[in-house]
């Protein structure tokens, strides 16, 4: 399966392992999927915050999902337009999917 780019800087994600959990991240710019024990969700989540798929807030300006204290937020890198804190990856992806409804 081959992986997205950054959607921030075009660049190709690193794998990292820790403890037996895998995170994708890009090296530029830190742009993270979800650390985790099974692969391929660690993967599948670098899909989903690298998703080409979701409308732009503002013009040209992809999404950027972050995770922090085990919530998760999407917020525009063009304005401070966002949402959070949800439980999951996937709750913050059809936040931001609400949002801009
Ligand atoms: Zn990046
Ligand atoms: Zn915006």
């Amino acid at each position: 399966m081959s992986l997205p780019n950054c959607t921030h800087c075009q660049h190709p994600p690193e794998r990292r392992e820790k403890a037996g959990a895998l995170l994708l991240i890009c090296p530029v710019c830190n742009n993270r999927g979800e650390a985790s024990t099974n692969h391929d969700w660690a993967v599948a989540s670098w899909s989903q915050v690298n998703r080409t798929d979701l409308p732009y807030c503002c013009e040209e300006k992809p999404v950027r999902f972050k995770q922090r204290e085990q919530q998760w937020f999407g917020g525009c890198t063009g304005c401070d337009n966002r949402v959070g804190g949800f439980m999951s990856l996937q709750g913050a992806v059809a936040g931001w999917a609400r949002r801009l409804r």
